[in-house]
């Protein structure tokens, strides 16, 4: 039984959407761990070939338990159409693949992913992709970097790490006027948070590495779109090139979903109360959290989202070895770059995350040696508040000691 997804609500969708139970009535969605597919005579083998008929042939094209979860995060991002892949990465990279061709251009947001700005400078420029950063929040560059050999805009928002916001809707009226495509990365928001099809985004863009699975244990991703179109480009592309999701991983992000709206609202909710205990704080400087009146995009934020996410950066009033001592000083907090997980993560960006950009990209990006970023997990709020103020307590500048004197 597969059920409506317009009918009911995201979060039973997430539950119960995606799974077609088999002759044995299973209640759990199985695995399907197979590589191919067998048919009943030579006639369906080839028809199934020829595409004449629908139907398994081989995994690296379609799985079951990976239809099951593609057809989920679809439903749940309000569109048609899914294809999973190996990763965020690989999702990113496809999706370049299968749309643009050589000679082609992007216009891309400062302040994505890594290594999606490795991908877009290093290796797609050898093959004559250029793209053009402009600046995520600053509408007039957004349409100033438009060339005619334009074919893509793909952006990231909320950005990494400082939470600036971009305004979904009035890139993608830019992206229709020039009839290029809006991607959107949705990693840390989710469909739960933001759902960039109804701002007029082309193609949602996930890694399910983080909060999707949201306890750290697959790699995986997906590219999302209404368009048939422009599904069938990706499918082919990506089938072809060879980065699938295996069954196991499906699965297990397929279980992920099913609880992805309580678990984002715990998120949400958690870092709300950490972010306002660190701008109390008196060794803390500055905190990036879209949540907070001091956050100056907070009313797009909050016509945007529906909540403003887990992760929640903050400046300290010291440098480098104070930010590193903070974060030494933790008990339980994991040091990591990862995000999106049940536990919390600390990491310090400039060392780590940005650090193989030059210092004045970095200078630009204002991501300083001062600055920290946590991935607020699902631990009890005021024991991750507890593990921050370890080190927080020991840097309080010599100013306010001598007022408390
Ligand atoms: C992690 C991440 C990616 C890449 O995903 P992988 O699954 O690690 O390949 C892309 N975009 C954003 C915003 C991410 O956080």
């Amino acid at each position: 039984m597969s059920i409506q997804s317009q009918k009911y609500h995201r979060q039973t969708t997430a539950i119960r959407f995606g799974h077609r139970r088999t002759a044995e009535q299973e209640h759990n969605e199985p695995i399907f761990t197979t590589s191919s597919y067998v048919f009943e005579n030579a006639q369906q083998a080839s028809d199934r070939f020829s595409g004449e008929q629908e139907g398994n042939v081989y995994s690296r094209f379609t799985n079951p338990t990976v239809a099951g979860f593609e057809n989920r995060l679809a439903a749940m991002e309000g569109a048609q159409y899914c294809v999973a892949t190996s990763s965020g990465m690989a999702a990113i990279s496809g999706l370049v693949l299968a749309l643009l061709n050589s000679g082609d251009h992007i216009v891309a947001s400062t302040g994505l992913f890594g290594s999606t700005v490795s991908l877009f400078t290093k290796y797609f420029s050898r093959f004559n992709i250029k793209t053009t950063f402009v600046s995520l929040t600053d509408i007039e560059q957004w349409k100033l970097a438009i060339r005619p050999n334009t074919k893509l805009i793909f952006l990231e928002t909320p950005s990494n790490p400082l939470c600036e916001i971009a305004d979904i809707a009035a890139i993608a009226e830019i992206a229709n006027q020039a009839r290029i495509l809006l991607a959107v990365d949705n990693a840390f928001c989710t469909p739960v948070l933001q759902q960039p099809f109804s701002l007029g985004a082309h193609i949602v863009v996930h890694t399910a590495t983080k909060y999707l699975d949201g306890q750290g244990r697959c790699v995986g991703g997906a590219l999302v779109t209404d368009d048939e179109k422009i599904y069938d480009e990706l499918f082919a592309m990506l089938r072809t090139t060879g980065p699938c999701m295996s069954p196991f991983n499906a699965w297990t992000f397929s279980k992920g979903l099913e609880t992805l709206e309580l678990r984002m609202k715990q998120h949400c909710k958690n870092a709300l109360t950490v972010a306002k205990w660190l701008e109390a704080h008196p060794a803390v400087n500055r905190v990036y959290y879209p949540g907070l009146e001091s956050h100056p995009q907070r009313k797009l934020a909050k016509s945007q989202h529906s909540g403003f996410g887990g992760i929640v950066s903050f400046e300290i009033k010291g440098v480098k070895h104070e930010a590193w001592e903070v974060i030494d000083a933790t008990e339980f907090i994991s040091i990591t770059a990862n995000l999106g997980d049940t536990k919390t993560t600390i990491t310090h960006p400039a060392s780590t995350t940005h650090s193989r950009i030059t210092q004045q990209q970095r200078d630009r990006a204002r991501i300083t040696d001062s600055l920290i970023r946590v991935s607020v997990g699902l631990e009890y709020v005021d024991d991750i508040i507890e593990d921050l103020k370890i080190g927080l307590d020991k840097i309080v500048p010599t100013q306010t000691k001598a007022m408390q004197r």
